[in-house]
């Protein structure tokens, strides 16, 4: 019998995810053991995902970011997909969630867990409306199926909206903008055209031994996330917060690993709140959040509205942060959002870990400073967040290579570059301090996603090439290493 990472942490054992989890963390493997055991934080790690490189998610680590991609009834197919999740995992994704609602879901699905380094998460909730012709067809049996056939397939771990009751629908009725969640909204339609309770609650202990069986971690779904401003931190969403909180100690009974997810949109000042609110709820489960966006006003640009919040939801306590790309409310992702949207996130998750003073987190930031003053640009592109990103800005107008040991840049130019004419300074008087003692990253105590470069998976286990239905995937390079200069 499978005995999950929680259970096994229970009974004392410090397993191997356990182990990797400590090496990539710089932390003392019992300390990962007693988080996992008092849940913390979760290792997700389904036990048929063989391509998978360990990690964690807990207030007490590192600040993860989770990446969504996915396909629609209208746009990208099998391979487009799996550009997708190289992009995600180059770029710094922690996690990856497959949000497909297209075609050829469980071949997507199996590429991308035979395909990803990183956990994969998914709502099977879509899959289970992609199989009937109306969602109020959806049954207990046909749900139990799905999650089933998902947890067989490998997938980590899956949002389970089993906290949206119908009891709470009538508190949505004054909202700005309803119920925002496509989980939400689906199960809200589902309960009001059958009379019945939510069945993704109404079966939750059936769910709950699925997960057992294959070591699936909840992501509990917030289906009443507020999706304005004016919504935020209603009677609706931390009513569902509250059975929320009721859910985490079943599923915890069950032996099964929680993380609950949270809003969505949220002024600045309410975010502490709301994860301290959580965290109380939910006995300091892992907390998941969507941005939040902290304005509503600026389509096209909510990987910064959100990452802002983001930011501010990292340093209060949450532990992974789920990134939003420019095209959020506009359209479906594609690879350069991805990028747009994971750069905004390691950023956000960043600067959490050097507020909350993560072991080594400041590392990252002294060494490029020193690279930056010491105008040693190829290293100053090697440890940006995006290297060639940094590259192709400075070369833009100072492409030679002559101008890579420059003691200027185009930006004030070289009679007025404030760092030259401070280092004159300093040299004249005689008191110029030369960079000897640069910080050293490798000795650095900080956790793999707080050194560069992003996206250091270890991909040993990504097979060459995979045949699903009658199809051969073959992955595109190794996620490694690339963003090194
Ligand atoms: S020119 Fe300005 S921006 Fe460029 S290195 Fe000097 S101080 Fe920095």
């Amino acid at each position: 019998m499978v005995r999950t990472q929680l259970q096994r942490a229970r009974n004392g054992d410090v397993t191997d995810a356990m182990e990797r989890v400590a090496e990539r963390e710089n932390r003392d493997p019992e300390f990962v053991r007693e988080q996992v055991a008092d849940g913390q934080a979760v290792i997700p790690n389904n036990t048929a995902h063989d391509a998978l490189d360990p990690m964690v998610i807990g207030r007490e680590f590192a600040t993860k970011v989770n990446a969504n991609i996915g396909n629609s009834e209208e746009t990208s197919d099998r391979d487009g997909e799996l550009e997708k999740l190289h992009a995600a995992v180059h770029y710094g994704a922690d996690t990856v969630m497959d949000l497909s609602t297209g075609p050829n879901l469980d071949a997507i699905r199996e590429a991308n867990v035979a395909h990803s380094p990183v956990p994969v998460g998914t709502v099977p909730l879509y899959e289970a409306v992609a199989r009937v012709d109306d969602p109020a067809d959806i049954t207990h049996e046909l749900l139990l199926d799905v999650i089933e056939k998902q947890a067989r397939q490998g997938v980590d771990y899956m949002t389970i909206h089993a906290g949206v009751l119908m009891e709470h629908l009538p508190l949505t009725d004054d909202r700005k903008t309803g119920i925002v969640s496509r989980g939400g909204s689906i199960l809200a339609q589902w309960m009001e055209e059958n009379a019945m309770q939510n069945p993704l609650y109404a079966t939750f202990e059936d769910i709950c031994e699925i997960f057992a069986k294959h070591d699936v971690t909840f992501s509990l779904g917030d289906g009443l996330r507020p999706g304005c401003l004016a919504d935020a931190s209603d009677d609706a969403q931390f009513a569902e917060l509250d059975t929320l909180g009721e859910l985490t100690r079943t599923a915890r009974d069950h032996g099964v690993q929680v993380m609950v997810e949270g809003p969505g949109h949220v002024p600045m000042n309410e975010i502490a709140d709301n994860v301290e609110r959580q965290q109380d709820v939910c006995d300091g489960a892992p907390f998941y959040v969507l941005g939040p966006l902290v304005t509503d006003i600026a389509p096209g640009y909510d990987h910064i509205t959100s990452a802002i919040g983001a930011a501010e939801a990292g340093r209060a306590g949450a532990a992974m942060l789920c990134y939003v790309t420019p095209k959020e409310h506009l359209g479906l992702p594609e690879r350069e959002d991805v990028r747009d949207g994971l750069a905004a996130y390691r950023i956000a998750a960043h600067a959490a870990d050097v507020a909350n003073d993560r072991p080594g987190a400041r590392d990252w930031d002294d060494a490029l400073s020193e690279a930056r003053y010491e105008f040693d640009w190829r290293r100053q592109f090697s440890l940006a967040l995006d290297p060639d990103r940094a590259r192709e800005y400075h070369d833009q107008t100072l492409p030679g290579d002559n101008y890579k040991d420059a003691r200027f840049c185009s930006m004030c130019g070289v009679d007025f570059c404030s760092m030259r004419i401070d280092q004159d300074a300093r040299d004249a008087d005689g008191d110029m301090t030369r960079l000897d003692d640069d910080t050293d990253l490798d000795a650095s105590a900080a956790a793999d996603v707080n050194r560069p470069p992003v996206g250091s998976h270890d991909a040993a286990g990504v097979p060459d090439e995979v045949e699903i239905g009658g199809v051969t995937f073959t992955p595109a390079e190794s996620s490694t290493d690339e963003s090194a200069d």
